[in-house]
């Protein structure tokens, strides 16, 4: 996460500054990759972030930037067992999550679908919490 958050993933943009010129390709749907755009843009992501968005009833009307957005998740969150999914647990399990498919898609060519990220996503928050997502439908 320290590294999502400061911008040191090695994207296809962060190894051009590096001196690694490479053709640059979002491998969900061959746009220009920047952490941002893969992350957060593109519409294979958006449309996970969007799923979880309306599970958890988070809002957001900001910039598109990440490290903005990923702080709306705990706006209004509180002090409560959500509370604390919406800070800590959720936007880093889904971070997590579309960086292992770019990579899968990237180095295997293997390629996931946008409900197998989000099965990964709530495989990876049961072990926190066992009855979800039941209890948040
Ligand atoms: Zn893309």
């Amino acid at each position: 996460m320290w590294k999502l958050l400061n911008e040191r993933l090695p994207t296809d943009d962060v190894l051009c500054i590096m001196g690694f010129y490479l053709p640059s390709k979002c491998g969900f749907c061959n746009n220009l990759e920047s952490l941002h755009h893969t992350l957060l843009k593109c519409e294979f992501s958006k449309a996970i972030w969007r799923f979880f968005e309306g599970l958890f009833d988070v809002h957001y009307a900001g910039d598109s930037y990440l490290q903005h957005y990923l702080s709306s998740w705990s706006i209004n969150s509180g002090s409560t067992l959500l509370g604390v999914m919406h800070k800590l647990i959720i936007p880093p399990t889904m971070c997590w999550n579309l960086w292992k498919s770019r990579n899968k898609l990237k180095y295997e060519d293997i390629i996931s679908t946008r409900q197998q990220v989000i099965a990964h996503v709530v495989a990876d928050l049961k072990p926190c919490f066992p009855s979800f997502p039941r209890e948040f439908s």
